[in-house]
């Protein structure tokens, strides 16, 4: 990827338990691993039927601000 947030993060983390909640992209076309990137959260403020929160993709790390890999941005 193109910066090291996440494994800095899971390194400082690794010895309490913890982890960061990375998700792993892929090349749409090809399937390949493109690497991991860190969603950001929603939630659902007005609780309704049939709502759910869900997980956006950066385009940048929302840690550093480096843009990640092209292939994240092109649908
Ligand atoms: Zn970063």
């Amino acid at each position: 990827m193109a910066c090291d947030c996440i494994e800095v993060l899971d390194r400082a983390l690794g010895p309490k338990g913890r982890a960061v909640d990375a998700r792993q992209i892929y090349d749409l076309d090809t399937g390949t691993p493109l690497g991991y990137v860190i969603p950001i959260k929603t939630t659902v403020v007005h609780r309704k039927r049939g709502r759910h929160a869900y997980d956006m993709l950066p385009v940048y790390c929302p840690l550093c601000g480096v843009r990640y890999a092209q292939e994240v941005a092109t649908p």
